[in-house]
């Protein structure tokens, strides 16, 4: 763990830098350095929240807010490798509390609908199917690939070549990929 150079305490995660000051510090003292920077109040939320997916599973997100010059980051994820991940951006000068509800809003939404089932051959091998003729996903790193990104889809990662298999039904049909910032809506 690299340590806060500022409180000495805590995980550092941030790089800051202002002026002739470059310190490797926690999330903590970079919003407490930018609450003074920008006159921006840091509203005591709620650091986590759980929600039930579309088939009942219990999921646990971590909030993290991060105070940027041009407005406010909120993230949900969930503590393990490759589970849902969602975000939203604010003013600096919006309500924290509404800003987390919006997140917590995107969060169920982005649980509450399958998008891929898992199907069996009439010999029993399973495939991979998508549900509703469209996919949202995350695109992650893939640490066994050096040529093709992982995309987490319904909080599970799938490869690039399983994405692929499941495009295999639409032969002969039209493509739309289009990619979006996190904090963004994705219709
Ligand atoms: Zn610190």
């Amino acid at each position: 763990m690299n340590q806060c150079e500022r409180c000495e305490s805590k995980e550092a995660n941030v790089h800051f830098s202002m002026e002739e000051t470059s310190m490797f510090i926690c999330n903590d003292c970079y919003n407490e350095i930018i609450e003074e920077e920008f006159e921006v109040n840091i509203e005591e939320i709620a650091k986590s929240f759980s929600i039930r997916d579309f088939q009942g599973v219990e999921h646990t997100f971590h909030v993290e807010r991060r105070i940027h010059p041009n407005g406010i980051f909120m993230e949900a994820a969930e503590s393990i490798e490759f589970g849902y991940r969602f975000a939203v951006h604010g003013e600096l000068d919006c309500s924290q509390q509404e800003l987390l509800t919006k997140l917590i809003m995107k969060a169920r939404r982005g649980t509450g609908v399958r998008q891929v089932e898992t199907k069996a051959f009439p010999n029993g091998q399973a495939y991979n199917s998508i549900v509703t003729d469209q996919i949202t996903g995350l695109i992650e790193y893939d640490e066994t690939s050096d040529s093709t990104p992982l995309v987490i889809i319904d909080g599970n990662p799938f490869t690039w070549e399983e994405v692929g298999k499941m495009l295999m039904t639409y032969e002969g049909f039209q493509l739309k990929l289009k990619t979006y910032d996190p904090t963004d809506d994705v219709e």
